[in-house]
């Protein structure tokens, strides 16, 4: 994604509306590597600028991925993360907290793929699933003590 500089004016030269709103959104989303949805965004964007509506951080969003500077996926059937990185890259997602990083594979091109049946591919996007580091700490610290339910 370029800067909020350059899509300021990536979005006059369009014809779209630019509000202080968008101008917000624009920030938050620049170098942001959290893979937010549209809710999380707005969550922070209303801290920042409360009346900001929902409705107007879907439009921005839907612009920019419009535009080419945003990603926009969707897995697990939850709701569609948004992404400025746009080089060609993997995710790597945690099933306990849902947190999502990038991933880089070498050498796509030379995967050993099996049968394409007939498809050309121009696009890849995989999804490796597993716990992040913070949350297999959590795990591994031995539960609290509790009592057993011995009631006298
Ligand atoms: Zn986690
Ligand atoms: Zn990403």
């Amino acid at each position: 994604m370029r800067s909020p500089a350059e899509l300021t004016s990536a979005f006059r030269a369009r014809g779209l509306k630019l509000t202080p709103q968008r101008q917000l959104l624009f920030r938050l989303l620049h170098e942001n590597t959290t893979h937010p949805t549209a809710e999380q965004l707005f969550a922070v964007a209303s801290e920042q600028m409360p009346g900001i509506s929902l409705r107007t951080v879907y439009q921005t969003l839907n612009d920019l991925t419009t535009m080419g500077e945003l990603q926009c996926f969707a897995f697990d059937g939850a709701a569609s993360r948004f992404d400025p990185n746009v080089d060609a890259h993997h995710h790597v997602v945690c099933r306990s907290c849902g947190t999502v990083a990038d991933v880089y594979v070498e050498g796509t091109e030379s995967l050993a793929l099996d049968d394409l049946h007939g498809f050309s591919i121009d696009s890849s996007d995989i999804v490796f699933h597993g716990v992040c580091a913070a949350c297999s700490v959590s795990t591994h610290t031995p539960p609290t003590t509790t009592d057993m339910g011995v009631t006298t």
